[in-house]
């Protein structure tokens, strides 16, 4: 007998058939003798809808009131999906994120899991149960409802098959599994048998959203196969096609890229005329993280006339203020003009192979240039690279990277 974990999507729960579909999965599961612990997001776009009904009546709800709010989105599925497993015949329980013993930090909106006791859960599986629980939430200190972040349900899923020792964690959605670029936009993109947690990290970090990134984080640090023997799988709820394994040494493809990945919340600022001297990107970048504020690519223009341009990206919620933190310190720092654009998105290929093959970059820059596309920044690390474009340029961008790298069979 074995545990496993088996998390849904949003997509995968949206109506009434598709519960039914899940709840079909769910019981063959335990038919054949395992322990089953599912995770449930909210059902299709409700986690949206909330939000824009938030916004109706108040746009600057508090962060509290918004995760009492959207924690009720998961309550509605996993309620949903127990009663069509009661109506298959099955014994069930749902639990909410606080009733599985997910404790969390209380950043409401991007809480931290910081722990899981899951005592009830286990008492629930030695009844015999399926059990239930509630994706993306938890609780606080003060005892409030938190959210994790969007895209949450992912990092549950991973939490308990960790700290349970779940033998696999499957992570259901609407593609049958991890593609070289998002299928829906990319027709050509090719599925993944394996994929390494540090690829798959930097595709989900970089855009990629069919897994959370916390999630993978969590799952490589937790989940070496070897200790616990652990896998990451994932795979469509709508086909029984194989999916994607997610682990420490996934076996090598022939390819030089393991994926494009695209994130459109990107928004780039630029300091226009700093005098050319020591101690400015000190200066500049310790008052941002003073405010919390992540900054990504960073690009710093050689000196003129004495003097430089300095410009780098943050996500779209940061511009604002971090816009506000260098006009109130433009004096200080002697800048000519403060400059943003929001119009702006991040393409990036990943690949472990980038390392000991050259040209990668070079072949990656072809692609736009053959499409016409301008690069506005470039960074890169050993196993990634990323280019800042216009924003309507993304998808084009995309497809002509793809394309370069994974040519089709009639090219
Ligand atoms: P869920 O609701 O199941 O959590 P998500 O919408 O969060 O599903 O993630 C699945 C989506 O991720 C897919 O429908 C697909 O459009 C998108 N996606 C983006 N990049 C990739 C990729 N490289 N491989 C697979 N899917 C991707
Ligand atoms: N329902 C949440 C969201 O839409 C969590 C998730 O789907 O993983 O972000
Ligand atoms: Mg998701």
């Amino acid at each position: 007998m074995s545990l496993i974990v088996q998390k849904f999507g949003g997509s995968s729960v949206a109506d009434a058939e598709r519960v039914f579909n899940v709840a079909g999965i769910v019981t063959d599961t335990y038919k054949k003798g395992n322990d089953v612990v599912v995770v449930v997001s909210a059902q299709g776009d409700t986690t949206d809808d909330l939000i824009e009904k938030a916004k109706e009546i108040n746009p600057d709800a508090s962060k509290r009131e918004m995760d009492m709010l959207l924690t009720s989105g998961e309550q509605i599925s996993i309620s949903l999906l127990a009663m069509a497993i009661e109506k298959l015949g099955y014994p069930v329980v749902s639990l909410l994120g606080w009733q599985a013993g997910f404790n969390t930090s209380s950043a409401y909106g991007s809480a931290r899991i910081k722990r899981v006791i899951p005592d009830r859960i286990k008492k629930e599986l030695d009844k015999r149960n399926i059990v239930i629980v509630a994706g993306f939430q938890g609780i606080n200190r003060y005892g409030d409802m938190t959210t994790l972040g969007r895209g949450g349900s992912d990092t549950s899923a991973v939490a308990i098959a960790s700290v349970m020792h779940a033998d696999l964690c499957q992570i259901y959605t609407d593609v049958e599994g991890v593609y070289t670029a998002d299928p829906r936009k990319v027709p050509g993109a090719r599925k993944l048998s394996e994929i390494s947690y540090d690829e798959m990290l930097e595709l989900a970090t970089l855009g990629a959203q069919v897994l959370n990134n916390r999630s993978v984080e969590m799952a490589k640090k937790y989940g070496v196969p070897k200790k616990y023997n652990i896998e990451l799988e994932v795979l469509s709820s709508l086909t029984k096609a194989p999916g994607t394994i997610v682990k420490e040494a996934a076996k090598v493809e022939k390819m030089l890229i393991s994926g494009v990945a695209k994130d459109t919340n990107v928004a780039r600022i630029s300091i226009i005329g700093v005098p050319d001297r020591p101690g400015l990107a000190f200066k500049i970048f310790s008052k941002l993280s003073a405010k919390d504020i992540n900054v990504d690519i960073i690009l710093q223009s050689i000196g003129r006339h004495g003097t430089k341009d300095i410009s780098f990206t943050v996500t779209q919620d940061k511009m604002k203020e971090a816009i506000q933190v260098l006009e109130d310190y433009k004096s200080t720092i002697d800048a000519e003009n403060i400059v943003c654009d929001d119009k702006v998105a991040k393409v990036s290929i990943v690949g472990a192979g980038m390392e000991t093959h050259a040209g990668i970059a070079a072949k990656m820059f072809e692609a736009m240039f053959d499409a016409q596309i301008n690069i506005q920044m470039i960074a890169t690390s050993e196993i990634k690279i990323s280019v800042l474009i216009d924003v309507s340029d993304a998808d084009r961008a995309v497809n002509a990277i793809h394309n370069k790298f994974f040519p089709s069979e009639q090219d």
